[in-house]
């Protein structure tokens, strides 16, 4: 919210429109729940209104045997790599929070 305000202030924003947020697949976050939370915390700034879109990343594991990076559902207990089969494997998205890109007017 705050990185939000102040990209719209050094923007000369008069209003601020969409704001697009990168989320991590594993992050326990739904758009309705961050649609509520920003419009309460926007109320009364020139953010109020805006409407959050979220894109969703997916998560991807990384072979700690071959470097091969695959997407898999981590819910699961073993994973093992599509390349080689290793169960040795790394997060290395699916936990992202970022803004993208925040649409003013
Ligand atoms: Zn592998």
């Amino acid at each position: 919210m705050k990185v939000v305000l102040k990209y719209a202030d050094e923007n000369q924003a008069r209003r601020v429109v969409n704001i697009h947020l990168l989320v991590g697949e594993l992050r326990d976050l739904t758009e309705e729940w961050m649609q509520r939370y920003f419009d309460y915390l926007s109320r009364g700034t020139i953010a109020e209104g805006g409407k959050i879109i979220i894109k969703r990343i997916p998560a991807t594991l990384e072979c700690a045997d071959c470097a091969d990076s695959f997407k898999a559902d981590i819910r699961q207990n073993n994973i093992f790599c599509p390349g080689c089969g290793s169960a040795k494997n790394e997060l290395v998205a699916g936990m992202e929070f970022l803004i993208e890109s925040i649409e003013v007017i």
